[in-house]
Order: C-alpha cells, then structure tokens, then sequence
C-alpha cells in the first residue's frame, strides 16, 4: 500500500564509515544513516531496516565517512572582499590598517562577500555558521539583511551576531570615529535585528544574537547594555576577548583589570555567551568560563595568521569549558575553510606545553561539530548523528589518492589532506555534491565578490 502522502520522504546512506560525534564517539566502519524529512530517523551499523517506505533516495556511500556537518563559529563574512592585504602585522596594526576599508562598505558589497564566505564554507562541509558582523556604515543599507538573503541562498544555517563599536580614537578606543556608532543607535538596531529575523524555532536557519564587537572599540556601557538586552529578548551574546597581549594590556590601563574579570563585571560571561579567540587566559579565567560555561570559539589559523597565540584548548576542555573552531574573518585567514581548522587545532596545540597529548583527531573534529553547535547553543538540535536531530551532514571521499592508505577514517579526515566532498546536506536538503554547489553558481559569486572588492578598493582610495 502506498505511503500517505503527507508522510516524510525518506533518503537513505549506506556502507558508509559514520563517527556520530555522539556522547560516546559512537563510530561504525560500515554503517547506515536513514533522514526522514528534515531529521535524521536512524543511524546505525551495517544496512538500514529494508522496509522503509517513502524513501526517494539511497546513497550507496562505500569509501566515504560521514561525519556531521561542521559548524563555524566566528566569521566575518564581510572581510571576503578584503582578504590578503596588511599580511605581516600583529592585530592592532592589521585593524588600523583594515578599519578605513571596512568603513566605506555597503549592502553590495557585504552581499557579494557573504556569498563569496559562505560558498567557500558551505563547499568544505560547513553546514552552520555564525557571521559576526560589527560594522555599520552611515548610510550602508541593510548589511544584515543583506548576509541573511547570501545565507538563504547557499542554504547554510546562520547566527547572525549583530555586531557593534561605539569607542572610536577619541573615547581612547581603535577603530576611527567616522567607523562607530552612537550606543544607543547601536542597541536599537541590534534589538530590531532581533525581532525582525531571530528564529527561537530548533530547527531555525536563521538565529540572531547580540555581538558588541571587543573591549576595544565597545563602551563599558555598551557590553553591559548588549548583555542585558540579550537576556530580555532570549537570545545568545558574542564578542571577541583575550585574543592579544596588546589588548590585555589595553584592558589593565583602562579599567585596571584582565579582559575576563571586565567581560564578568559587565555580565558578559554566562551559558548564554560564546567569545572569540580567548587566547590570553589564565588558570582563573578559565576556571571563569568553566563556572560560568562561557563558550569558546578557537581559531587556530586566524591567531598564528596575527600572531596572538596558542588558546589553551586543552586546559580549557579538562575544565569543562565548551569550545568550537572558528575560521575568523577571511582578512585574518584568507583560506575561509573550516575543515582545514581541525587539523590546524590538533597541530597548533601540541605546540604547547600538552604536546602529542593535547588533543586527538576525535576530539579535533567534535570541537568543529558537537562542540561548535553548543557554542551557537543548538547541540539540542545538530552537531551530531543522532535520531531526532537535524539532517545536517557531510560525505567525505577517503578512499581517494589523498587518503586511502590512511586506515582510520577519523585520523584520515583531520590528519590528511582536505578531503573532498561528495555531499553535504542541510536540513535534509543536499546543499554540495562532489565539491560544486547545487545551490548558487559558484563562478558567479567569485566574479561578484572580485567585481565589488575592485570596488571597494577604488572607494577607500578616494580621500
Ligand atoms: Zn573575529
């Protein structure tokens, strides 16, 4: 008899090797992955049950992993039109360098480089990613609309942190003054931000979430303002902290205390909150960020791109503080890849004082799944292989030239070379397939981006 028609179609993937990035790193070498709708229905070893009705479509996935698709949790889309410019300077530098760019973009612009972000991303196996955008141009048309529409169009779910800088050189901040807006200028257009596109829904493609840009180039009074305002509407905090010494030392100066115990007297430390960088941290921020479980976006190439640092990772995982991986801006690490980032996260931490122990292949590539989706707070919902969970995963070729000696498929997705993706899927639709996008031409988007960042260029030359 014929399936009701209201009942979810099905697509089925089998002989696949799986890591579920469950509680238990549940793995299996030949397994199956049944997606009913826009949930994932089962998952388990050998075949799937051979009476499923409604199924449009079965992968036969033999030389593949399957992982969860990966989730980025700090970007600035924006800066895709401003990558490879000021290569060899420390963050300060770089953003004085860079901030007289970014003040002149407009919707345009940031349109084309979210495209160009996402796109670069979606094709690597990201299927959730978090695009903190702090500048807003007088004058520059609706950039958060504008990185939603990208983000509907790639088919990658989205947090968009509303971004935010009122302290310009003249209140001793970075950023010049023409680049910042007024505090309540900038709660007010985040706070409708908020209620114009923020999803509360668990299968949401879109989440917004408050994001007062860094301590400095934001007010005392704005980061407190921003964490009370995320608390009264219900939604997550974001901003970066402890990512130099330059600015930790920026920190004693101006409020004679480290960036942690500054974050904490504002409110800004909390479960609700996830911070960028954290690469400066003592043993009682940490214990900090434990207490209060803050979460970490750590990003590994971006820090060794500006030379900040190495994050204690592992010291911050012992202490149970969540951490995701982060590509950062694409202007601090012009690859814009994440599935890179396992790998950077694993060899950049056994650079450290933990060395070969300080973090597995398995636990590389939780922080980029399971780890990354409890920063964003949608573990509940995605960021692993699980019944009931979202359908948000990615097919990794590993019988390739590239790792088909390589025995353990874990070891050979985050060890070896990027691996190439057959398929990516979210929300139960297939987003890439063997590495092109199905959902925007991807030529046309590196035009358009190479079109506006030419334009861009020609703006800021102009005095
Ligand atoms: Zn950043």
């Amino acid at each position: 008899m014929a399936a009701p028609s209201t009942a979810p179609q099905r697509i089925v993937v089998e002989n696949a090797a799986i890591a579920t990035v469950d509680a238990d790193d549940t793995g299996y070498a030949s397994g199956h992955l049944v997606v009913a709708g826009n949930r994932i229905e089962s998952v388990g070893p050998g075949s799937a049950p051979g009476d499923l009705a409604n199924v449009v479509r079965r992968i036969d996935a033999a030389g593949h992993l399957v992982t969860p698709g990966l989730v980025n949790t700090h970007h600035h889309f924006y800066q895709w039109i401003t990558r490879g410019l000021a290569t060899d300077h420390n963050l300060f530098d770089w953003l004085v360098a860079l901030y007289p760019a970014w003040a002149r973009i407009d919707e345009r612009m940031v349109r084309a480089a979210a495209r160009g972000s996402l796109a670069m991303m979606a094709r690597g196996g990201v299927t959730t990613a978090a695009d903190h955008h702090y500048i807003h141009p007088v004058g520059s048309g609706d950039l958060s609309g504008a990185v939603i529409g990208a983000a509907a169009e790639t088919g990658v779910r989205l947090t968009l942190a509303r971004g935010s800088m009122d302290r310009g050189e003249k209140d001793g901040g970075l950023p010049p003054d023409f680049a910042v807006e007024t505090t309540e200028g900038a709660l007010a257009a985040t706070e409708e931000t908020v209620k114009r596109h923020h999803d509360a829904s668990p299968d949401a493609m879109v989440q917004v979430a408050v994001a007062p840009c860094s301590p400095f180039s934001v007010s005392t009074e704005l980061l407190r303002e921003s964490a009370a305002l995320a608390r009264r509407l219900g939604v997550r905090l974001h901003t970066h902290g402890s990512e130099t010494a330059e600015e930790e030392k920026f920190c004693h100066e101006l409020f004679g205390m480290g960036p942690t115990d500054y974050f904490e007297s504002t409110g800004f430390l909390g479960e609700d909150v996830w911070m960028a960088h954290c690469v400066h941290m003592n043993d009682s921020d940490i214990a900090a960020f434990a207490r209060t479980r803050t979460g970490v976006a750590h990003c590994p190439s971006s820090n060794a791109r500006l030379a900040a640092g190495i994050a204690r990772v592992p010291d911050m995982l012992a202490a149970g503080v969540p951490v995701g991986l982060g590509v950062d801006g694409t202007a601090s690490n012009e690859s814009g890849e994440l599935h890179t980032e396992l790998r950077n996260a694993l060899l950049v931490n056994r650079l450290g004082v933990h060395r070969e122990a300080a973090l597995s292949a398995r636990q590389a590539l939780r922080l980029g799944t399971h780890g990354g989706a409890r920063v964003l707070g949608r573990a509940d919902d995605t960021g692993s292989l699980e019944a009931g969970k979202l359908a948000d995963f990615v097919l990794w070729r590993i019988d390739g030239l590239g790792h088909s000696t390589i025995a353990d498929p874990v070891a050979a997705l985050v060890l070896g070379a990027a691996a190439p993706v057959t398929a990516s899927f979210v929300n139960g639709r297939q987003i890439v397939e063997n590495g092109r996008l199905l959902t925007v031409d991807e030529d046309a988007v590196a035009r358009e981006a190479r079109t506006e960042a030419r334009r861009l260029a020609r703006v800021a030359a102009r005095p």
